[in-house]
């Protein structure tokens, strides 16, 4: 079984085709602001001017293939979350598709994406999922038929949190890499505010202390340095404490942030000490992209599971605890 998955909730406008075992086709086509954060219209725009000469690659590279059109069994999309104006442009094309082949649509949860994709390529079976993305920051495990949150930021996402502190230093979006970079020559460590509470986190107060102490004078490095060491540890520590909880011993990673190395090395270091697993998907699947649409749209279908056009509309607000699991 093929499925052919449109992922654009946000700046990542890729298309993935999947069957059962791998990933066949994974184009992309990203949104990269000119200046400043990503605008939702201008975002929109530039997925719609893009979206068909996209699949037209896409097509092509499966006709390298020895795959046609008609090949493939199910038409998948990001329902949401994720901005309006780009969510539409996501879902009509799909629509489209979906008509133009003759073929089911299936509306996918971009968070149960981002955990299906990793459990399928890391061959993880009940993970604490640590999803950390532009967007989102959230603790997940699947209890019984839904997956929950465990924790979860109350203000901003931590990549959104780290883009503005970027920002506010004169970097060029994404700023996630560049932080990661200066953070690495970092020397002294300045204390900035720790927010967990209970099981959730907040960034937006961490981001204005940063800027405070960049604007002071503090060197670039040392600010980097400061606010991912203090970042990094509060999502730690909620991953740490739900593991604990729920009695489980594998962790997860997801999300475009999970590409940090330190973020990385802190969590293996929290899981050696407790005895857990640390998994982490290949780079190309742990952002936003196209094959974790399509496999979880693959998955979806193939337990008979389908989206009519009727039920087609853009679900900017989706939670991944309103999608009931039916599969193991
Ligand atoms: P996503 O929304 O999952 O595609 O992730 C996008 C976010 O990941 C942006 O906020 C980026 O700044 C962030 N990001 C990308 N690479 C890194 C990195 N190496 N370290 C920290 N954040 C990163
Ligand atoms: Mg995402």
């Amino acid at each position: 079984m093929i499925a052919l998955g449109i992922e654009g909730t946000a700046w990542s406008l890729s298309v993935g085709v999947v069957d059962e075992k791998d990933v066949i086709v994974l184009e992309s086509d990203p949104y990269v602001p000119e200046s400043g954060g990503i605008h939702p219209r201008e975002a929109a725009q530039h997925h719609s001017e893009r979206m068909g000469p996209l699949l037209k690659r896409v097509f092509l590279k499966l006709g390298e293939r020895g795959i046609e059109p008609e090949d493939i069994d199910v038409v998948a999309f990001s329902q949401g979350p994720g901005m309006g104006p780009c969510l539409r442009v996501v879902a009509t094309a799909a629509r489209v598709l979906a008509l133009k082949l003759k073929k089911p649509l299936v509306g996918v949860n971009h968070c149960l994406a981002h955990v299906e994709v990793g459990r399928w390529k890391c061959g993880v079976k009940n993970p604490v999922t640590l999803y950390v993305s532009g967007g989102n920051s959230q603790v997940i495990a699947r209890r019984g038929r839904r997956y929950r949150v465990f924790g979860e930021t109350l203000d901003i996402g931590v990549g959104n949190a780290i883009d503005k502190l970027a920002r506010h230093m004169g970097l060029k979006h994404p700023g996630g890499p560049r932080i990661e970079r200066l953070a690495r020559e970092g020397k002294r460590y300045y204390e900035l505010p720790y927010v967990v509470k209970g099981m959730d986190f907040s960034f937006s107060g961490l981001v204005t202390a940063a800027k405070k102490l960049y604007d002071s004078g503090v060197r670039k490095e040392d600010v980097a340095f400061s606010f991912q060491e203090t970042a990094f540890a509060m999502l730690t520590e909620v991953t740490e404490r739900a593991l604990a909880y729920l009695g489980l011993d594998e962790v997860l990673i997801a999300g475009g942030v999970g590409a940090n190395a330190r973020l990385r090395e802190m969590l293996s270091i929290m899981c050696e000490d407790r005895g857990a697993k640390f998994h982490a998907p290949p780079r190309e699947l742990m952002g936003d992209n196209g094959a974790m649409i399509a496999y979880t749209g693959l998955l979806m279908y193939r337990h008979g599971i389908g989206t009519t056009l009727e039920e087609s509309f853009v679900r900017p607000d989706f939670r991944i605890e309103e999608v009931e699991v039916v599969w193991d």
